[in-house]
């Protein structure tokens, strides 16, 4: 059985809980050069890595469908599609591997992705966006910030002419609402603009939950928290699943890039910035490593309550580009799943 609820542990399941299934599914491969994610880091060595995405499957329940969501959607089938200053960094990211992408992914599972009802994006670096129009009848919601991002880049390191403006169909989607721990960064300036119609912002409502500030009970059954997960790009979201009465999913986008660093076995790696600074991959690393900490403190509660009560309790981090966890868990991907 779970443990008694503490101050910072999951709320235990209720007596009608709902569950819901995650599957793996891949969505291409990309290259990163090891030295601008990791400390102590071969300069030289570069790795393929997958860029997962997942299926999370919501039961009906009552008059109620059910609901086939994805989170993520890897990398574009046409990656000619991305304006020009994106493709000169694609051409940095070689080699990548396009197929088969989430589309496919989800064909050779018995899937349409047209039956879709909802896509989640961590965020819209371009190799977590995949082809939207795949996904013809979904419903689609994003982070606080992400379509005045779309529309206007954020800073010098991500100019407009980077993005696919019209990327996500306008009338399909919606922000969540930003969360309580709106943040102002001084080089980008506000960093959750006000870009957004009325209809286009979700009307959910973030609550505290565990260690995270701000969390989105997304079925309102507690089955699906959308984790507002800040710091690696404006938007950046992750999701905690309930997948049975002791184990929990947590989905953590680009949060890192390694394991390792989730791990504390390595750090986020800092570079110069060209201007006269250090960055790293996040784009504001202190928000990233307090996303990272609390992540980390998820983790570390439920084990150590675990060990204390002889709770059977568990929580797996899955983060996007986890080529080792994709090589060890591939029964896991669907059909399969977690
Ligand atoms: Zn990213």
């Amino acid at each position: 059985m779970p443990s008694a609820n503490t101050d910072m542990s999951l709320p235990l399941p209720k007596p009608d809980q709902v569950y819901v299934t995650v599957s793996a599914l891949d969505g291409g491969h990309l290259t990163l050069p090891e030295h601008l994610f990791v400390t102590d880091a071969d300069p030289n060595r570069r790795v393929t890595v997958p860029s997962l995405s997942f299926l999370i499957r919501h039961p009906s329940r009552g008059s109620e469908p059910s609901t086939r969501l994805l989170f993520d959607l890897g990398m574009k089938r046409n990656p000619e599609e991305f304006p020009p200053l994106m493709q000169t960094h694609i051409r940095n990211r070689q080699p990548t591997i396009l197929y088969p992408d989430v589309g496919d992914s989800l064909r050779a599972g018995g899937l349409d992705p047209a039956e879709i009802e909802m896509v989640i994006l961590s965020h819209v670096h371009w190799d977590h966006v995949g082809t939207p129009p795949d996904f013809s009848k979904a419903q689609f919601l994003v982070g606080a910030g992400t379509l005045h991002l779309l529309r206007h880049g954020a800073g010098p390191h991500y100019p407009a002419e980077i993005f696919i403006p019209d990327l996500l169909p306008e009338k399909r989607t919606q922000e969540f609402p930003p969360a309580n721990t709106p943040t102002a960064d001084p080089e980008l300036g506000e960093v959750i603009p006000e870009c957004v119609h009325a209809t286009q912002r979700s009307s959910h409502t973030w609550q505290p939950l565990g260690p995270f500030a701000s969390a989105i009970d997304l079925f309102a059954d507690g089955s699906v928290y959308v984790i507002d997960s800040p710091g690696h790009m404006i938007g950046h979201i992750n999701l905690l699943a309930r997948v049975s009465e002791t184990n929990w999913v947590y989905l953590g986008g680009d949060c890192c890039h390694d394991s390792r660093i989730l791990n504390k076995i390595k750090d986020i790696a800092l570079y110069d910035d060209e201007r006269g600074g250090k960055r790293s991959v996040h784009v504001h690393t202190a928000e990233a490593r307090e996303t990272l900490r609390r992540v980390q403190k998820l983790v570390d509660g439920i084990n150590q309550t675990a060990t204390e009560s002889g709770s059977n309790e568990r929580v797996e981090v899955v983060i996007a580009h986890d080529g080792e966890w994709r090589e060890k868990n591939r029964s896991r991907f669907f059909p399969g799943s977690l």
